[in-house]
């Protein structure tokens, strides 16, 4: 019996188990991730403004791995022997016949060490409820975001809520090193973000990094200072550390480069974040919907190998993606078509209700929703 392992339990390596189900008379699938659960993270601001309860974003990988029949280690993979087909888990190794590699990405502090200590991030359920604990204390008067990207400004907005709620007015500034935010995205999506954030009041300061962050002091590029100040980090993110030292062919974010079947050599597959697909000239975006497909398409691949049929190349369906904001404004682009105001914030939970990885985290979330409107 062959052996497949996974690398990651999020979107990816899930919908890779999913795909492998059919097949557990064949292979042989151990899933290994250093969390013992998997988190939704498109609702992680949602968390924030408190209109979404952290215990529907996750779920237990031990419950899933009964029921999508894989063997689970919760443990963190520190390397991997692609010439020996072997991964290093920190406390064994494990030999495998073929690995996909879906283990997502993490915030980038750019190797500043004393920020990375300090700073709030969010990448995962644990992150949310750190920054919801400082929201909570009432010390801070200053939120200091770094980086006007998707994540930093869904997460100004859901400060927002949190403190409109409470009918208290504390200042949220969005730090951007660019002079305009939201680079990415088209022109009318920055204005309808920008107008928005506006109107809640969140400030920006453009071409501006931030200099130096302790003791709640932010000191921005420019000599601007906010004193009694938390700064949270959404200036990037980066590859898993171990994928780099696998000494493959990775871009400037450490995602690897992966061929037209998702390969990264013959043995190894790589999917969803931690993939770089070339598609229309540039890497296609980090989204759950690519994850998703990628993991299926990945397990796909592999059992076409074992089977010895002809392998199938990757041929990406983009459905959109919409920008949310916490005041039941959202804005995107949906299959080609412009969406926005409160038929984008529909379509956003929606998808994120059908996403979700659980029934129950199903229900939950849409009792959720249904009283924060
Ligand atoms: C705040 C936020 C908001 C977002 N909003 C949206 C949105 O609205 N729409 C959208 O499409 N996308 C959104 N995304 C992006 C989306 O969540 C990612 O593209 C998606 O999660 C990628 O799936 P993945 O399976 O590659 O990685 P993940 O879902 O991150 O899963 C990776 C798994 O690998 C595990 N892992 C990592 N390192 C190791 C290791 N060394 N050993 C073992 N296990 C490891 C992790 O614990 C994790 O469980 C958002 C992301 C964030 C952080």
């Amino acid at each position: 019996m062959k052996r497949i392992v996974i690398i990651g339990g999020g979107f990816a390596g899930l919908s890779a188990a999913t795909g492998l189900l059919k097949y557990k008379k064949q292979v042989e699938v151990v899933l290994a991730d250093r969390k013992s659960h998997a988190d939704f993270l498109p609702l992680l601001p949602d968390i924030l403004s408190g209109r979404i309860d952290d215990k529907f974003l996750s779920v237990d990988l031990n419950i899933l791995a009964v029921k999508l029949c894989f063997e689970f280690i919760n443990s963190s993979v520190i390397g991997v022997d692609l010439e020996n087909k072997k991964i290093s888990l920190i406390d064994k190794e494990l030999l495998y016949d073929y690995l996909i590699i879906a283990a997502g990405s993490k915030t980038n502090f750019y190797n500043n060490v004393s920020i990375s200590k300090s700073a709030f991030k969010l990448d995962d359920v644990s992150d949310a409820q750190s920054l919801l604990n400082c929201l909570n204390s009432q010390r801070i008067e200053n939120f200091i975001i770094s980086g006007g990207g998707y994540t930093g400004t869904e997460i100004a907005a859901n400060i927002w809520r949190y403190f409109f709620k409470k009918g208290e007015k504390k200042r949220i500034i969005i730090i951007e090193k660019a002079s305009k935010p939201l680079g990415m995205l088209p022109e009318w999506m920055k204005q309808y973000v920008l107008d928005n954030l506006l109107l809640l009041g969140v400030e920006m300061r453009l071409d501006a990094r931030i200099e130096a962050y302790s003791e709640n002091k932010v000191i921005l590029s420019g000599g601007e200072s906010f004193a009694n100040a938390a700064l949270i980090w959404a200036a990037g993110v980066k590859t898993q550390d171990f994928v780099k030292n696998t000494g493959c062919e990775c871009d400037r974010q450490g995602r690897v480069i992966v061929d037209e079947y998702l390969r990264l050599n013959s043995n190894c597959f790589c999917c969803g974040d931690t993939a770089h697909f070339e598609h229309k000239g540039s890497p296609l975006r980090m989204s759950i919907q690519f994850a998703i497909m990628q993991g299926t398409f990945a397990a796909e691949n592999i059992m076409r190998i074992i089977d010895k049929r002809e392998l199938k190349k990757y041929r990406p369906l983009d459905l959109g993606y919409i920008i949310s904001m916490a005041n039941n404004k959202a804005c995107g682009n949906v299959f080609g078509f412009k969406v926005k105001g409160w038929f984008a914030v529909l379509l956003h939970y929606s998808m994120c209700v059908f996403r979700s990885y659980s029934m129950a985290n199903r229900l939950g979330l849409i009792k959720n929703l249904f009283k924060g409107l």
